[in-house]
């Protein structure tokens, strides 16, 4: 269960005036639910995406997962609560060009010194269509290949909250029909709660709820 409750986010620039990036949202989002959030660039998505993911701060208001104010937590165990709990995939795919991909999607559980399931890994690679990939360089596939394998890293981690920023922005309506059957099926099989940011109407109202940002309130 992820709990927002009068969530604010001011940026204050040195020289001009405040950026209210978020103005005191509350939300929440019960265990295995598929939420989309939509609103026009600026309205605050990616600043809320971030407050949840605990990669930034919120100048108020609390952000709870499972019952824990992630933002009051010493910051050893929010390190670990990012790397066992939480999930997050960008447009961009970040990937390590000189590992493959099957060596990209086991990257972060090496980092975290666990060993990766031989069968977990087989399973992931066919949910992904990429088992007759998984040797190549990310050089050496296309954008829904490489979102993909993105995923997969990301997958592979056992996130309970998996949070995503447009991941379909760079590609095509084929690739972008993939991704989504895949968020869609590891959402229904494996209960993952998913929010997922979005510019696509289409894609907006396949999940059962959708949430519009307008100058960082909820509409
Ligand atoms: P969206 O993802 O909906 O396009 P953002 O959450 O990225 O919107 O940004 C919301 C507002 O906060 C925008 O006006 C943006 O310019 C501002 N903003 C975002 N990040 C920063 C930052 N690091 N410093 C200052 N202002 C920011
Ligand atoms: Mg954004």
């Amino acid at each position: 269960m992820v709990e927002i409750k009068k969530l604010s986010k001011v940026y204050k620039m040195s020289n001009s005036e405040a950026v209210r990036a978020l103005d005191n949202i509350s939300l929440s989002v019960k265990n295995g639910e598929f939420v989309t959030i939509m609103g026009s660039s600026g309205s605050g998505k990616s600043t809320l995406l971030h407050m949840i993911a605990c990669v930034d701060v919120p100048t108020s208001g609390t952000v709870l997962i499972d019952g824990v104010n992630i933002h009051k937590i010493p910051a050893r165990e929010q390190a670990v609560l990012r790397r066992q709990k939480i999930g997050i995939i960008y447009q961009s795919y970040n990937l390590i060009p000189t590992l493959t991909v099957e060596e990209n999607i086991i990257l972060p559980l090496l980092l975290d010194k666990r060993v990766p399931d031989k069968e977990e890994v087989e399973n992931l690679l066919e949910l992904l269509q990429l088992q007759d990939r998984r040797k190549h360089l990310p050089n050496q596939l296309s954008g829904g290949q490489q979102q993909r394998t993105a995923i997969g890293r990301v997958l592979l981690e056992k996130p309970s909250v998996l949070l995503a920023d447009e991941p379909t922005g760079n590609l095509d309506s084929r690739n972008t029909e993939e991704v989504m059957k895949i968020l869609q099926d590891t959402n229904e099989k494996n209960g993952q709660t998913i929010l997922l940011i979005t510019h696509d109407e289409q894609i907006g109202n396949m999940a059962k709820r959708k949430i519009i940002l307008k100058d960082g309130k909820i509409l």
